[in-house]
């Protein structure tokens, strides 16, 4: 155990003396927590190998995980990447400051404990006030993947990565809330067309529209597929209790659940049901059952805001199963489906 210390900061303009502190671990080589705009990162410097090493430890990450390096501008990126590719202007002129991780080749000076030994690299300009401003103190490229403990949901709220990761890194930077609430999309800019290896806040319809019709691969995750990313293959965003995701036609699947849920609390058992707000009546006053809203069923980033928190909600009220509605596979939808079909582990029931 080591002495962590938490700093409350302001999110919109947080305060120079903590970023100053948070600026000077890093590059002495310690672990920073802070918030992105998308979930909380764990920070190491890319030229502190064994930093890098530890934060595979402190999280209990496989080592064939690859991490995401994080700059503060696109001006940095020759420093580190190997080649350009003409699509990675365009984009990071519409998208960087933003949740877009893309995929280059890698220069011989970054560390393979940095990119799990492969020979590309993942970077990202996060738009969080603070990441941005503590990456530009630091004046430092900073690998830093989710800051939660591995396979458990990805933090976004400061108390997230405090339950995780107290007394085991050298500071946390708590901001509140994080926006997106789910992980960057990540796309691959290293093979013949560019392709979205994990679905995020940067959707594909986004990508599409700057890039051209037909000129982005589409994420494909199904039970058979091979994993695209490198991090993919692992069990995610897991809570504790199993997931069970309900696809299909909305009033069928309100019917199954009902069904599902007088079986399971007549049993004694406790469940959580994450489902959207326009369905909330159906469930209304079942002994038993927590109800948790994801929000409006046409507003997916509410859904992706709220979903890791909701999951670790489950965790800490202590339910023996959670149920969970998909949303509709649009937009941020397909990024938000994704982590409740990874948090499923594959339990999946298609109502038709
Ligand atoms: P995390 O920040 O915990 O979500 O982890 C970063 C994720 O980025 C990994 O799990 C990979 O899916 C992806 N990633 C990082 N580096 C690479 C790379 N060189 N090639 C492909 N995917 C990568
Ligand atoms: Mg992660």
């Amino acid at each position: 155990m080591i002495t962590t210390e938490i700093i409350k900061v302001n999110a919109a303009a947080p305060e120079a003396e903590a970023l100053d502190r948070a600026a000077t671990i890093l590059r002495r080589g310690g672990l920073v927590a802070f918030p992105t705009e998308t979930v909380y990162g764990l920070g190491a410097s890319v030229y502190h190998p064994e930093s890098v090493k530890r934060i595979f430890t402190v999280k209990g990450r496989p080592g064939d995980n690859p991490l995401i390096v994080h700059l503060y501008q696109w001006e940095q990126l020759t420093e580190i990447v190997a080649a350009v590719p003409e699509q990675a202007a365009l984009l990071a002129k519409h998208f960087w400051p933003g949740p877009l991780t893309m995929i280059f080749p890698k220069k011989e000076k970054i560390p393979p404990e940095v990119t799990a030994g492969l020979p590309t690299v993942a970077i990202r300009v996060p738009s969080h006030p603070v990441a941005l401003e503590l990456l530009r103190r630091s004046q430092l490229p900073v690998a830093a993947p989710s800051a939660n403990l591995s396979g458990r949901p990805s933090p976004t709220r400061g108390g997230h990565v405090v339950a995780d990761l107290n007394g085991k890194i050298e500071m946390i930077l708590d901001a509140g809330p994080t926006g997106v609430g789910l992980e960057s999309t990540v796309l691959d800019l290293t093979s013949a067309r560019p392709r979205i290896l994990r679905p995020g806040g940067v959707t594909f319809e986004m990508l599409e529209a700057v890039l051209g019709a037909g000129e982005v691969e589409a994420p494909q995750f199904t039970k058979c597929d091979r994993p695209l990313a490198p991090g993919m293959k692992y069990r995610h965003y897991a809570p504790q209790a199993p997931l069970r995701l309900y696809t299909g036609d909305r009033e069928k699947i309100n019917c199954a659940l009902l069904e599902g849920i007088r079986r399971e609390t007549a049993a004694g058992k406790k469940i959580a049901l994450l489902a959207f707000e326009e369905d909330r009546n159906a469930f209304q006053d079942l002994p038993g059952l927590s109800y948790f809203s994801l929000g409006e069923r046409a507003n997916p980033a509410e859904s992706a805001e709220r979903l890791f928190n909701l999951l670790r909600l489950c965790d800490e009220i202590g339910v023996d199963a959670i149920y969970a509605v998909a949303p509709p596979r649009s937009g941020v939808g397909e990024a938000v489906f994704n982590r409740l079909w990874k948090a499923s582990g594959g339990n999946v029931e298609e109502i038709k």
